[in-house]
């Protein structure tokens, strides 16, 4: 009888093991999981900061920085034009509002969350005795009106659900106003595909870039001077890249984004980018129109490389390129994006391919830009 469990129970363990193992045979699946998992809302990224200190640190050639909202600074190199590399650390999420005598709390959301996204889901709340499972309640068909059936529950009418019976069992669990919220979803390679599954893609997808093309640049010659900067709350405002960039005074900038794919129904006038396809620049946003001759520059290298690039225009949307390109007396910027599906949502979706051509193309052109090639770039002068 004895024997039979533990070879049973080793079977099972060895089942259930297999993928997590070649998971983490594989260091980009490995990091792209870890950067996803973390929790880290607007104001509240400190998970996402310890995972790029820890992986950037040691290649930093200069001590990091820090910015006073957060914003994490690493240097490659000491001379030549100042070039920032920016992806946002913050995802969306929410706040604790408030705890109702009945035990339920309401949700202050952080960045531009739909409503239909946000009932009937899961959730972490990061409370001062540890993670809190929460759920978003909804209203029971079988006691709704008709008219109810079909409509998108307003946030405001939302509200958490932690399993607390009054507001002293909330606060028991160490729940309080203000506690951060994230969503509960795991990363998964999507049913062996090279197609990942995880929430905060936007922008966890443009960190994993930030650390890759660091990692590879830091073992090649590149003559430019690298600000690779991992900001805070571009959810609520791009506004950490407002601070780093007055901090870093970029010569010219990118930031490493999630772009918006539309292979799943969209219109095709929304946005052109498909998964799989390569990585996307962004021609306009509603927050920056990129340097024309940087969106060249870009485009031939990628052609040089042979790197597929995906042009895209996408209406309602805001990126930290945006106050790079602001920043001191203004410089040239470009959003570089990694396609995702379902950006703004529980569960996102990118693909590998598409994020592994992101970081060649980050390599190839922070070696290929350099002083004659920024100044050209920097130049308004009329030719005559
Ligand atoms: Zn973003």
């Amino acid at each position: 009888m004895r024997p039979l469990l533990p070879v049973f129970a080793l079977c099972l363990i060895a089942l259930a093991s297999a993928p997590a193992r070649a998971q983490q045979a594989d260091p980009t699946i490995s990091l792209l999981q870890r950067l996803s998992d973390a929790p880290g809302t607007a104001g509240a990224e400190d998970p996402v900061r310890a995972i790029m200190v820890s992986e950037l640190k040691p290649l930093s050639t200069a001590p990091i920085r820090y910015d006073g909202m957060g914003s994490a600074i690493f240097e490659l190199g000491t001379t030549g034009p100042r070039i920032m590399i920016d992806a946002h650390m913050d995802e969306l999420g929410g706040m604790v509002r408030r705890i109702g005598p009945n035990g339920q709390l309401t949700m202050q959301m952080l960045g531009g969350w739909l409503d239909q996204a946000l009932t009937d889901q899961r959730w972490i709340i990061l409370g001062s005795k540890g993670p809190v499972e929460a759920v978003t309640g909804i209203r029971d068909i079988h006691v709704i009106t008709p008219a109810e059936r079909n409509e998108v529950i307003p946030r405001n009418n939302i509200f958490l659900d932690i399993g607390a019976s009054n507001a002293a069992e909330a606060a028991a669990m160490g729940i309080e106003p203000g506690d951060p919220i994230v969503p509960d979803s795991k990363f998964q390679v999507m049913n062996g595909t090279g197609n990942y599954l995880g929430k905060a893609w936007d922008d966890r997808i443009g960190c994993a870039v930030l650390v890759q093309a660091m990692q590879r640049l830091a073992k090649l010659s590149h003559p430019n001077h690298l600000f690779f900067v991992a900001t805070t709350q571009e959810e609520i405002g791009l506004r950490g890249a407002r601070t780093a960039a007055n901090m870093v005074h970029p010569d010219l900038g990118f930031a490493i984004e999630g772009g918006i794919a539309n292979d799943q129904g969209g219109h095709a006038e929304e946005t052109q980018a498909h998964l799989g396809a390569g990585p996307g620049i962004f021609l306009y946003d509603s927050s920056a129109i990129p340097n024309r001759k940087l969106v060249s520059f870009v485009r031939a290298t990628a052609k040089d490389n042979n790197i597929p690039l995906q042009l895209d225009l996408v209406q309602g949307y805001g990126d930290d390129s945006a106050e790079i390109q602001e920043s001191g007396t203004g410089a040239p910027t470009l959003n570089v994006v990694v396609p995702v599906r379902y950006t703004h949502a529980h569960n996102g979706i990118v693909n590998r391919q598409d994020f592994d051509r992101t970081v060649d193309l980050m390599v190839d052109l922070l070696q290929h830009l350099d002083a004659n090639a920024v100044a050209q770039i920097r130049d308004f002068t009329p030719i005559p």
